[in-house]
């Protein structure tokens, strides 16, 4: 958990941090927040309808009163009994619901909508990454941060109603007084009710005191390794499925098994040997004790007083257990705000990482430019002398490189892997901005466009894309609403028509079947060729394919290229591979190598240029086809 707890954190820092956490759960989902203050009220309330008249009938009972008064208490104690169970379970329905279907799904919304609107190098940053994953992390490990707050919230709620409750039943307990001339008329004395407040703000001091500390206990364990063992040795199988299919073909579970074994040996939230189930048999149990006992202490001398006062005849004998139920109810109310007093001062450390995340600012310049729409795609853009190191990095990825590209050219970017190509595919989509140098799109600045206005231009298939579990068509289209014969002419385009045919429900058939049980699994290929159908559907007058023949086998790559001048039409497109081969029909082709335009030109021309980077991948390349096939392409 990486804390630095030794700096404690002023009280109202952590009254600022835990407004401004309410303040955010208040705006994405109120509801959540009113269903548990209801909740909660009406579960602390509760018992206090049904205690008022128990006491009342036994009173009626034992005072000998008339049967009509008995019958009416025990009539008022059911109705009463019946209407609060009726509106806890109601409370306790709707708070259910509205956890279920907002607790988490809110945070990760929080989360998600900041990830997704933070600059796209922020978001690449490992420190952020380092960040994001410890909140994770807290939360996963025991709930702390912002779902924290939610819960002490709804816990502060349930507390305070408790102590309205024993309060209102708890008075007259003090303001009835035993009839004088009785022998025990000496309760009535001020200083009985003085000393019994005393010892109840004494008892819940202590017993909170003992309880935080007990707790405190937590914070100073680290379970992170544990629980990244716990995650990586458990869950891994299951969530990562790709890995599931490592693990078997290498027996890889004996190896799991063994470190997970180890790890409840050792150090572990979960283990016996660990340092907090050492706390737990030594002080941090000690003090909870101590605090129950406390509490019980305190329960026994309620007893003693109220029992003291009904023999005096202050109230029926009923009446003792309505106060001893009421100051009960008042301790457990207090010592719980008490609790709450140190788990928002806990929480607020972590609630400090989720600051530091959600407070990372948009540093990329955003211009107002919008870039015309303009009919003839008349867009230029250049490299001039761009240079790049991704942050947290020495290395110049990308080196001076210079580069125009012309309308409707295929200009293809070859080199071999990490020699900066995808690099500038980044930079060219404006997810990065150089570190040295500037983009110019029509000789403007790519900074000063309005950023979504300048993607506009650009339908990117990235090397690792991704295809989400959703109908195939909302796929292709990345829409819920679409124009569906267009989707289907993108897939024919795309080379996808004879599956689109095959699949059950056509452009409705969900891919992957993690939410349809009839989806469909698609192969590295198929999807693919949906990604192509995507960048169709755009429109878009760049095209950039990152590689787009990898997942293919040699037929499938073939087709890919002869649909190539289909899917271009005349538009610009930039097409980047480690095979050379693929590049050929290309008008340009730029040769990267540690991240510098080493050649540039047609294929031909680079080809005859002896001792050139091309020709030596070139030779390198057709080695491995000959090997392969028989002879070179
Ligand atoms: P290519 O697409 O030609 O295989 P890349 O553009 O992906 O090459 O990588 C160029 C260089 O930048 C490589 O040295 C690679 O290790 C480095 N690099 C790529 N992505 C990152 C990143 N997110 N953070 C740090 N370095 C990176």
């Amino acid at each position: 958990m990486n804390k630095q707890k030794n700096e404690r954190l002023p009280f109202k820092t952590v009254m600022a941090y835990s407004r401004r956490g309410f303040a955010i759960w208040w705006k994405a989902e109120p509801e959540i927040l009113i269903a548990a203050a209801v909740q909660r009220a009406v579960e602390a309330l509760s018992p206090f309808l049904p205690l008022y008249f128990t006491a009342r009938l036994v009173n009626a009972i034992a005072g000998g009163g008339e049967a009509k008064q008995v019958w009416t208490m025990l009539a008022l104690l059911l109705a009463s009994t019946a209407v609060v169970g009726v509106l806890r379970s109601a409370a306790r329905r709707w708070d259910e619901t509205m956890r279920r279907a907002h607790q988490w799904p809110t945070w990760n919304r929080i989360f998600f909508d900041k990830l997704l609107s933070m600059d796209f190098c922020d978001v690449d940053d490992p420190k952020n990454q380092a960040l994001f994953t410890q909140i994770q992390q807290v939360r996963q490990w025991n709930g702390w941060g912002l779902n924290k707050l939610y819960m002490i919230f709804s816990d502060a709620v349930g507390a305070v109603f408790r102590i309205l409750g024993a309060v209102a039943l708890s008075v007259s307990l003090f303001t009835l007084p035993v009839p004088e001339g009785s022998p025990l008329a000496w309760l009535n004395h001020p200083g009985c009710l003085a000393g019994m407040l005393a010892l109840l703000v004494g008892s819940v001091l202590a017993s909170g005191a003992l309880s935080n500390h007990s707790y405190s206990y937590w914070n100073k364990y680290d379970g992170t390794a544990g629980n990244r063992g716990f995650s990586f040795f458990y869950f891994i199988a299951m969530e990562e499925r790709h890995r599931g299919t490592d693990i078997r073909t290498y027996a890889q579970d004996q190896f799991l098994e063994n470190a997970a074994h180890a790890e409840m040996q050792g150090e572990s939230s979960f283990g016996p040997a660990s340092s907090i189930a050492r706390w737990a048999r030594g002080p941090m149990g000690a003090c909870a004790a101590a605090s129950g006992a406390v509490s019980q202490a305190f329960m026994g001398v309620i007893y003693l007083f109220t029992g003291l006062k009904a023999l005096g005849g202050a109230f029926g004998v009923g009446s003792v257990t309505q106060y001893v139920g009421a100051l009960a109810g008042l301790a457990q109310g207090f010592t719980r705000l008490l609790e709450i007093v140190g788990n928002l001062r806990a929480n607020a450390e972590y609630l400090k990482f989720t600051y530091d995340f959600l407070d990372i600012p948009n540093n990329m310049y955003q211009g107002s430019l919008t870039t015309e729409k303009r009919s003839d795609r008349k867009y230029e853009i250049e490299f001039r002398d761009v240079s790049f190191k991704y942050p947290g990095t020495d290395t110049w990825a990308l080196r001076h490189v210079s580069m125009k590209f012309d309308v409707g050219e295929r200009l293809a970017v070859v080199g071999e892997n990490g020699s900066g190509k995808t690099t500038f595919i980044k930079l060219l989509c404006r997810l990065y901005d150089p570190t040295e140098g500037e983009i110019l799109l029509n000789g403007i600045d790519i900074r000063k466009y309005r950023y979504d206005n300048y993607l506009e231009l650009f339908s990117v298939v990235f090397q690792d894309f991704k295809l989400l579990a959703q109908p195939l068509g909302q796929n292709v289209a990345a829409s819920i609403e679409y124009d569906r014969e267009r989707a289907a002419e993108c897939l024919e385009r795309a080379g996808f028509g004879q599956r689109l045919t095959e699949m059950p429900k056509g452009l409705d058939t969900c891919l992957y079947r993690e939410f349809e049980e009839d989806g469909v699994e698609i192969s590295g290929g198929e999807a693919q060729k949906i990604a192509l159908a995507r960048v169709l559907y755009r429109d878009a007058p760049f095209i950039v394919l990152d590689e787009p023949t990898a997942a293919l086998d040699p037929e499938a790559e073939a087709e890919v290229y002869t649909r190539f001048n289909d899917i271009v039409e005349d538009k610009t497109a930039i097409y980047i591979s480690h095979r050379l081969s693929s590049c050929r029909f290309c008008d340009e082709i730029a040769v990267f190598d540690h991240g510098q335009v080493v050649q540039q030109g047609k294929h031909d021309d680079l080809l005859a240029a002896s001792g050139g980077k091309y020709q030596t991948l070139w030779d390198a390349q057709a080695q491995y086809y000959q090997k392969k096939s028989g002879g070179a392409q």
